[in-house]
């Protein structure tokens, strides 16, 4: 069996598929050089091609009997002009420019805007932003017809451009037609994680979890782009399993000198509810085209790991870039070299992340002082669900975390939490079972060596969910892997 090492790296990297890395051969590239997730973004390509990067990566878990997650990220409710007589038009600076309900061609004068709800609703003053704001315009008059705009910043405007507008909370449901056909797809495909894109209302997410239907075990994710969320932040994590940080979307909606401050803001609220957050976009957007990045993208992944976030993201530089193992690469060396620095657990321990009064919180809180006590090698956590490691890693222990696991879906989910190593294995029945199985993993895949000490969290009776309640420290003697 082809062998995979434990990566030795808490921060999770989660990687975008697309057309310069969807074939198995760059999938496995991928894998090796640090991926610990895959992203299918719905936004592109089709339902054929998905089904197959997905059975790609299936396949790669079985050659390298690993777990691995897979998200799939729904557009969204994603706004965008008609089209143009020639493809394209140009608006000037400080020019007139109207959006309108008339499906005729646009030009440099007037566009479609396919969007009823925004007519009546955008009022004087408001921003239309178009292009990922590269244009920018202004509300001069508008009403259920047409908006009058003038254009404070123009530029090219062609086919289908993305619109924002960070002004208004758009009364459009969450999921549209599109985003109930891919939230289908990635069910069926049994996706890890499913991905909410323009997130407004803690509702938005309510309505995605009725739709995955309580069979599903996709973790529910809310990526954070609109200031509407911002403003509900709190809610809307609790409600979500996951959270991302999306920046692109962010820094349309916002100044981008709003997106650092707020880019904190979110890690630190996800952290504190006990929800890996995922830090996304333009990480290191220079390597889509260059082979290095810049000193200041390296900059930028490396605070996002000292911010203690579980995962940073690579998009376009793994979906359609020109060095997608080399930018994954580098994403886990720079994950690696922080790690390593002796000033980085006392920074991503800046957060006070007092324990909820419950046995699992309490114990998970005492693994972690035990591990600042006593030379501990790892901590192996026992857990159906993965709720237990998801609170262990809630205190960013300084030692590795082994969690076991019989579902292989809870293992698949721990590729996206910080420090987590999980491997799917057989339940345990007993406290005899689970000491030996505990040692026997732990020597397996490279946590412990003769002499070492575990620290064993499981729950009993085994199997029950919610149980949480044995805390066990065990010195390995060296000969369990010989033992059955
Ligand atoms: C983002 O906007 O940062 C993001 C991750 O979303 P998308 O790539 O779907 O635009």
């Amino acid at each position: 069996m082809a062998k995979l090492e434990p990566r030795g790296r808490k921060v999770k990297i989660l990687a975008t598929v697309g057309p310069a890395s969807r074939e198995p051969h760059m999938l496995r590239k991928l894998l090796l050089a640090g991926a610990d997730a895959f992203r299918v973004n719905m936004s592109h390509g089709d339902h054929a091609t998905h089904a197959e990067t997905i059975a790609a990566i299936r396949a790669l878990e079985k050659e390298f009997h690993r777990p691995i997650a897979i998200l799939c990220d729904l557009q969204g409710p994603k706004l965008r002009v008609g089209t143009f007589q020639d493809g394209q038009a140009v608006i000037r600076h400080g020019s007139h420019f109207t959006l309108d309900r008339n499906p005729e061609p646009g030009d440099d004068t007037r566009v479609c805007l396919p969007h009823p709800e925004l007519f009546g609703l955008l009022g004087k003053g408001q921003r239309l932003l178009i292009n990922d704001g590269k244009i920018r315009l202004r509300v001069i008059r508008a009403d259920e017809s047409a908006i009058l705009c003038s254009a404070e910043v123009g530029g090219v405007i062609s086919d289908r451009k993305g619109v924002n507008v960070p002004d208004a909370e758009v009364p459009i449901p969450a999921l549209t037609e599109k985003d109930r056909r891919d939230l289908a797809f990635a069910v069926e495909h049994k996706a890890d994680c499913i991905a909410l894109s323009f997130v407004q209302r803690p509702e938005d997410l309510a309505e995605a979890r009725r739709l995955m239907g309580s069979a599903s075990g996709a973790a529910l994710c809310a990526k954070i782009e609109k200031p509407q969320a911002v403003q509900r932040l709190g809610e809307i994590i609790e409600l979500s399993d996951i959270v991302m940080v999306a920046r692109g979307d962010l820094g349309v909606e916002l100044n981008p000198e709003e997106v650092p401050p707020l880019q904190k803001r979110i890690v630190n609220a996800a952290r504190t509810q006990g929800k890996p957050v995922i830090v996304a976009t333009q990480m290191l957007e220079s390597m889509i085209e260059s082979p290095a990045p810049t000193r200041a993208e390296v900059s930028d992944v490396a605070n996002a790991v000292y911010d203690g976030a579980d995962v940073v993201m690579l998009s376009a530089e793994t979906a359609a870039g020109q060095w997608p193992e080399e930018a994954v690469a580098i994403m886990h060396r720079i994950g690696s070299e922080v790690e390593r620095d002796p000033g980085y657990k006392g920074r991503i321990r800046f957060l006070e992340t007092l324990p909820d009064p419950t046995t699992a919180d309490a114990l998970s809180h005492a693994c972690m002082t035990i591990a600042e006590n006593m030379p501990i090698n790892a901590i192996v956590v026992f857990t159906g669900s993965g709720s237990t490691a998801r609170r262990v890693a809630r205190e960013r222990p300084g030692v590795p975390m082994l969690v076991l696991t019989p579902d292989n879906v809870t293992a698949r989910r721990m590729c996206l939490v910080w420090g987590a190593h999980a491997v799917a294995t057989k339940d345990i029945g007993s406290f005899e079972e689970m000491i030996a199985k505990g040692k026997r993993m732990a020597l397996r895949h490279g946590f412990a060596k003769a002499g070492s000490k575990l620290i064993a969290l499981a729950g009993v009776p085994f199997g029950t969910p919610g149980s949480t309640n044995l805390l066990h420290v065990v010195t390995l003697t060296g000969d369990e892997l010989t033992r059955k």
